[in-house]
């Protein structure tokens, strides 16, 4: 588990600046939705804390370490994207232990993990099936499950479930909130949706043009004028 801070962080394509020096700082635990409207930097700002995007100005520590500079494999943070990509031509096993696929790790140590992974994520019987015969929720979880055998400090979702119909949604939702409360890992998630936000986050921050508008509880955004 991990906290994770920002302090004045900024990010520049070219002269335009689209995150504007924006501090936040995420619990050891916590379940945060970033959220705003389309451009306002969500994306941006998820990637530059995987490491995924270099940081323009400020800082982003992990724990007690500025991991500015850190290569993002060293960080121990794992991301969950939207497009998930998952290989046809490999079982949901293949897939999951794909997460593993250059870590030094004993064989039966990996098995384990990806045993682990598929049993908290209901795929057990599905675990030697190829991917063709999944639904769109047990594909989404199968990308969660790849993530989770690293055994990450924290999980950075990017819009996980945009891909998905409004029922799978729910239940995705609802299986989220579960895992993170079994795993009790930092959670910061990306959503332009209303509702992902009100019902998943500890925290919801709401951003706009690069700048966070206001932050708080769902209770107190829902109350908040
Ligand atoms: P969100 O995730 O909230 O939709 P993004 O973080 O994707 O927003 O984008 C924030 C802003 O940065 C937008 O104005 C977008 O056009 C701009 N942007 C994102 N990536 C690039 C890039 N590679 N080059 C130039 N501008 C970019
Ligand atoms: P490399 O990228 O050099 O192959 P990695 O150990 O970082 O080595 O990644 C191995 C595979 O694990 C990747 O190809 C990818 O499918 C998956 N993976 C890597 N990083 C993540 C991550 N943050 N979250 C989930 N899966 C990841």
């Amino acid at each position: 588990m991990a906290t994770i801070e920002l302090r004045k962080l900024v990010k520049s394509y070219g002269k335009t600046d689209v995150i504007h020096g924006i501090d936040l700082g995420i619990k050891d635990g916590e379940f945060v939705v970033l959220v705003g409207p389309s451009g306002c930097g969500k994306s941006t700002t998820l990637r530059m804390i995987a490491g995924l995007e270099e940081i323009s100005g400020g800082e982003i520590r992990i724990g007690d370490q500025v991991v500015n500079d850190m290569d993002p494999k060293a960080r121990n943070i794992a991301m969950v994207f939207q497009n998930y990509a998952i290989y046809p031509h490999m079982s949901v096993r293949q897939n999951i232990a794909f997460g593993l696929y250059t870590s030094k790790l004993p064989k039966a140590e990996k098995d384990k993990r990806v045993e682990e992974a598929g049993a908290i994520l209901g795929l057990t019987p599905y675990l030697d099936r190829r991917p063709a015969a999944l639904s769109g929720g047990q594909r989404q979880r199968v990308a969660i499950g790849r993530a989770m055998v690293r055994d990450p400090s924290a999980f950075l979702f990017d819009e996980p479930l945009s891909n998905l119909d409004a029922q799978l949604r729910a239940q995705m939702r609802i299986e989220i909130k579960r895992l993170h409360q079994r795993l009790g890992t930092t959670i910061v998630y990306v959503t332009h949706d209303q509702v992902e936000a009100m019902t998943m986050a500890d925290r919801i921050v709401v951003m706009k043009d690069g700048h966070i508008l206001q932050a708080g509880s769902p209770l107190e955004l829902y109350e908040s004028p």
